[in-house]
């Protein structure tokens, strides 16, 4: 498989140029230059196979010849390894109709795990195999950030430099961020907030001089892999809910905020499987709810709400999804992000947001709504959820789904989100991994909200040794 941008003006690369450049050069993001299709008979195998075996078959559609069919097994074992749960994203059925899919049993409990162990072990591949360095950067409002660093800690030939909003992450994500003590790993607590940290990394990208001199590398969802390993888990769950007969659509309710795990969704919908609708949930930062009701893509106030993950305004995948809802036309999607630029919104036209509903329904969730559901889940069904999940059944809920069937995506663990969890007046017991984080000793380093500051502590941290 050949690889494109979004924009047009990248030459076609193979999968891990594809891996290695994360945002295009051109500004714009990397796609399939074509989605493959899976033939029907090839989905009624799938239906049997185990979480392993289809990323096995979702993966080589795309890695093509560039990884050989025993090295991608291996990195697909080992990535799944460290898993808790052996069928590594197990599906619980909650309601009659509605079904949550776990996405959280990887080593941080959330679900940038099931991307980000694999992009970890890939990365460490290449860089063995290529003989390339490999310097990651990125910002994280708290779950990408651990999930990243416990994917590639300690790992030969490659460092990792985490920005984090000082004191604005979960206790949880804090520890699993800076309890760790590998050399490789570097966590830069910035005195601002995370639009601030992101603003500095993609400053820092955009400089192409820079980021080829220090050989950077993303761990965001603007990396296409991280959307390809999601993909599988969509296949997963059809299969456990729906069986092998593809006469039944499924619905997903997916908690969203930069539009990448949905995203997957769509991808895994276009390449063959009967996934009805994608129903998108948000929290009170709500630009992608109001882009899928009106058809205007224009970012509001931002709002600290009780799913911090998904407190987003500028949804960076949104832009792989525009290629496709334009025809694949890059020329066009270039012009609407040049418009979005100047103007700071897109509109589109009544005839395209049509095409939009098709494939979407969206629905914001409020900070009561999201309190009171994970309140009753847990009185009347049994089950805790934490508050971003709670905001995917919530939305769910409201779509008033009469006979359809949903698989609601539980994106991460309601331990690592006790500070909500405690405002329902429930007390949850954490996991020992969890719990063992509270002694550990932090290593981290607090910094201004100053590139310049930043900047020299990369050089100093990627030059070392
Ligand atoms: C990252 C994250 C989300 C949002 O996922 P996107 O791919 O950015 O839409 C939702 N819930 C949790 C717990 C997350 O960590």
């Amino acid at each position: 498989m050949e690889f494109i941008s979004t924009r047009g003006k990248v030459e076609k690369i193979g999968f891990i140029d594809t891996v290695l450049m994360g945002l295009a050069d051109d500004g714009g993001l990397l796609i399939p230059a074509q989605i493959p299709q899976i033939p029907q008979d090839k989905l009624q195998q799938m239906a049997s196979m185990t979480y392993q075996e289809l990323a096995y078959e979702v993966f080589s559609l795309y890695t093509n010849d560039e990884i050989p069919q025993d090295d991608l097994k291996s990195l697909i074992r080992d990535s799944y390894a460290t898993f808790r749960d052996p069928e590594v994203t197990p599906v619980r059925k909650v309601t009659d109709n509605m079904h949550v899919m776990e996405l959280f049993h990887g080593p941080t409990f959330a679900f940038k795990d099931i991307a980000l162990q694999f992009l970890g072990n890939l990365y460490s591949y290449v860089s063995k195999k290529k003989n390339t360095i490999i310097h990651i950067l990125g910002a994280t409002s708290g779950d990408t950030g651990a999930s990243a660093i416990e994917g590639v800690r300690g790992k030969e030939g490659i460092r990792i430099c985490i920005l984090h909003p000082h004191q604005k992450v979960s206790k949880v994500q804090e520890l699993q961020m800076t309890t760790v003590n590998d050399e490789n790993v570097l966590n830069l607590s910035v005195k601002g907030t995370f639009d601030d940290c992101q603003r500095i990394i993609k400053d820092l990208f955009a400089d192409v001089e820079f980021k080829n001199k220090y050989h950077l590398r993303a761990i965001n969802s603007i990396n296409f892999v991280r959307i390809l390993a999601q993909t599988v888990y969509y296949f997963y769950a059809y299969f456990k809910v729906a069986g092998a007969s593809s006469a039944q659509t499924v619905n997903f309710s997916v908690p969203t905020g930069n539009f990448g795990d949905i995203f997957a969704g769509y991808l895994a919908k276009r390449m063959g499987l009967p996934v009805g609708k994608l129903i998108l949930a948000t929290n009170e930062n709500n630009i992608l709810e109001r882009f899928i009701q009106e058809g205007v893509y224009k970012p509001g106030q931002f709002v600290s709400t009780y799913s911090p993950s998904m407190d987003i305004q500028v949804a960076s995948n949104f832009e792989r999804y525009l290629y496709y809802l334009v025809g694949e036309d890059a020329e066009k999607v270039a012009s609407y992000m040049a418009q979005f630029k100047a103007e700071g919104e897109i509109r589109i036209s009544e005839e395209l947001l049509g095409q939009v509903q098709q494939d979407f329904a969206a629905h914001g969730v409020s900070g009561d709504e999201c309190l009171q559901t994970i309140s009753s889940y847990y009185k009347n069904n049994d089950y805790l959820l934490d508050p971003h999940t709670a905001c995917g059944v919530a939305a769910y809920e409201k779509r008033n789904p009469q006979d359809e069937v949903c698989v609601t995506l539980a994106t991460a663990h309601p331990a690592k989100f006790n500070e909500s969890i405690e405002k329902c007046d429930i007390e949850q017991t954490f996991p020992e991994q969890i719990a063992a984080l509270m002694d550990k000793p932090q290593y981290q380093t607090v910094v201004d909200d100053s590139e310049k500051e930043i900047v020299e502590r990369l050089e100093k941290f990627y030059t070392i040794g």
